[in-house]
């Protein structure tokens, strides 16, 4: 069998290894930022110069992210380094154009219609389509391609649409449409456990309606028929709880052959989300954010923190558990909770830590903030920001503190 270099030793082939390798069998990695002697999976990990001295016939697996850094390492591989196209596996061609990441990459499959963004990024006016009342699936689907078409047209003409204004339209790298979906979002909820304080679902109507199982697959069957996805686009659960939900089992069951990223609170420990990590391809994402039972009750509305902690454990020896920490301004930006969180990390050992900032709150992150924030970064394996999270200027002083944290050796 064929083996590849897998380019990219960062936190993104670290979460999705099992996923690459199931496709690719793996022969070494390379990474632009390799140091002397590192490995990953007991595996060396060398410099792009290997690919033209020791291994210049091997093919190439790109495992960066598909959306933050997919077009530049192409770019640096094929424009910079020479090397071929046709040698890398899943090189996808890219053009520089107006547009945003949730349009380019992101569809939502809701009861009655389609969206790609969540509602908030337009100021409640970001496009949204119903299903025509009747329509065949495959309708349907033409309905969402038409409608992605037209607000596309409509940016790149400077023409007023759903989108106008968001601050999300940048001039950016997307892959040539047409072209499978990085993820589809499968909403299908409200009902939670929890009443976070940065959350509106818990504000919103409660519906716990069930859904039509075999409608969203026939849709999603469709779907991949058109080649809006495949079988790598990552199926997200997003708003509302799925462990609490009543078809949680078949739900789950029914989307097992994608890769699956799930936002779980994990304080139900569920069989059938444990299954489904089990099986390699999913991950779960859980939101903390805090490092004690008392802020996590403030924050999260219920004192549900060792219940957390006893789910997480179980979840991690099934498979991928991804924790995030929002900070909330003088709620969870304390040494006891910084301090505390990163004790949670060692006995947890997640594939990654994403920070974040609240994103009702997006005036200026204080030097406090970002200090902790630091703090977190040079404890926890594998934590970064959240794309996206952070200002250009947030970025630069948060990397000031980084350093002088480094340079004290001493990391608390
Ligand atoms: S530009 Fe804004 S409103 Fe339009 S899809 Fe992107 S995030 Fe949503």
């Amino acid at each position: 069998m064929q083996k590849f270099i897998y380019y990219g030793a960062g936190t993104y082939a670290q979460v999705r290894f099992d996923d690459f390798r199931r496709q690719y069998e793996l022969f070494c990695f390379c990474d632009r930022n390799a140091t002397d002697g590192q490995t990953l999976f007991d595996l060396p990990v060398y410099p792009p110069s290997i690919l033209f001295k020791q291994y210049p016939e091997t093919p190439i697996v790109l495992t960066v992210h598909p959306i933050y850094n997919k077009a530049t390492v192409q770019d640096y591989l094929t424009q910079e380094l020479g090397v071929p196209a046709e040698r890398i596996a899943n090189y996808e061609p890219h053009i520089q154009c107006t547009s945003c990441e949730f349009l380019d990459n992101f569809i939502i499959l809701n009861d009655n219609g389609w969206s790609f963004c969540c509602n908030l990024f337009g100021n409640n006016k970001s496009p949204y389509i119903d299903f025509i009342p009747g329509a065949s699936v495959r309708n349907v689907v033409q309905q969402l391609k038409d409608f992605r078409n037209a607000v596309l047209e409509a940016i790149s003409k400077n023409e007023q649409c759903a989108c106008t204004g968001c601050c999300e339209l940048k001039t950016r790298y997307r892959k040539e449409l047409p072209a499978p979906a990085f993820a589809l979002v499968f909403n299908f909820t409200n009902i939670c456990n929890l009443k976070c304080i940065y959350c509106t679902v818990h504000k919103e109507s409660v519906s716990m309606d069930m859904i039509d199982i075999q409608k969203r697959l026939d849709i999603i069957t469709e779907l991949l028929y058109q080649k809006l996805i495949d079988n790598n686009t990552e199926i997200r659960f997003g708003s509302g709880e799925i462990t609490i939900h009543p078809q949680r089992q078949e739900i789950l069951r029914a989307v097992k052959d994608f890769p699956c990223g799930i936002s779980s609170n994990c304080i139900v420990y569920d069989e059938s989300l444990a299954e489904l990590i089990a099986l390699g391809r999913s991950y779960v994402i859980c939101s903390v954010d805090a490092g004690t039972r008392e802020t996590y009750e403030k924050i999260r509305g219920a004192d549900y923190f060792d219940k957390l902690r006893d789910s997480l454990r179980k979840y991690v020896k099934k498979g991928t558990i991804i924790l995030k920490y929002i900070f909330l301004t003088n709620l969870n930006d304390n040494d006891n909770d910084v301090n505390s969180f990163i004790q949670l990390c060692e006995d947890i050992k997640p594939a990654q830590v994403l920070i974040s900032r609240d994103w009702n709150d997006i005036s200026p992150l204080n030097d406090n903030l970002l200090k902790m924030m630091a703090r977190m970064l040079v404890n926890i394996k594998n934590a970064e920001p959240l794309k996206g999270a952070l200002t250009n200027d947030e970025t630069i002083r948060l990397a000031n503190y980084i350093e002088k944290l480094q340079m004290q050796g001493d990391y608390e």
